[in-house]
């Protein structure tokens, strides 16, 4: 990526998402739905759509945790007993559910995440918590690529983080453009991921050594 906008916005050191300055209470965002199923013309009050606000906050709640979740802290527990180990740690696959932050419409996919230890190493579990923190918030996939691999990188001081995003957009995929099936594919290389050839290549032959596809969504 050299888009240098984006990469400067992206290269800006971590922080969490400024939390609105009033938070509306849920009786208001009860009421927003309502005004939502007005807005497309049906009924809030027939029989079918009188639990739906309720559902749809409660679902909100589940697809926006991400923002209750510190990133940083999930990693600072690290393990250095790792006996010289300093080859590629490698957790691919990693299944997500994200929005985007344009439609609100669901991006899924699967991250790929590879660090070389330098002194310590985390709980793969970790990794993917990671991920479902970043994930479970409004997105653009570019930010949640550089996101994850920046927190990674500041908090375990590997010698180099690699991190590939592999998803569909429903904005495009059930709206807009109609597109089924296209794959946006995004990645973060820093440290020897990027200024060694060997290390990069050997992170990309891993991921795609299997027949690992992205959901089609
Ligand atoms: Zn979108």
């Amino acid at each position: 990526m050299s888009n240098q906008p984006l990469e400067q916005q992206l290269d800006q050191p971590l922080k969490q998402a400024e939390p609105a300055a009033v938070r509306p209470n849920r009786e208001e965002a009860l009421a927003a739905v309502d005004t939502l199923i007005r807005w497309i013309g049906d009924d809030p009050s027939r029989e079918g759509l009188t639990g739906t606000p309720d559902r749809v906050v409660r679902a909100y709640d589940e697809h926006f945790q991400g923002y209750a979740v510190d990133p940083v802290a999930l990693l600072q527990r690290t393990f250095e007993e790792v006996e010289g180990y300093d080859e590629m740690v490698l957790l691919r696959d990693i299944r997500f559910e994200s929005h985007c932050e344009h439609h609100i419409k669901p991006i899924i996919g699967r991250v790929h995440i590879a660090y070389l230890p330098e002194h310590r190493v985390v709980g793969i579990s970790k990794l993917a918590r990671v991920v479902d923190a970043y994930a479970k918030r409004l997105q653009i996939q570019e930010k949640m690529t550089a996101q994850i691999a920046n927190t990674i990188a500041e908090v375990l001081e590997p010698q180099g983080v690699g991190v590939v995003i592999e998803a569909t957009h429903q904005c495009m995929t059930t709206r807009g453009v109609y597109k089924p099936g296209a794959i946006m594919v995004t990645s973060r290389m820093l440290g020897l991921f990027r200024s060694d050839h060997r290390t990069r290549r050997e992170f990309l032959s891993l991921i795609r050594s299997q027949n690992g596809q992205p959901d089609r969504a």
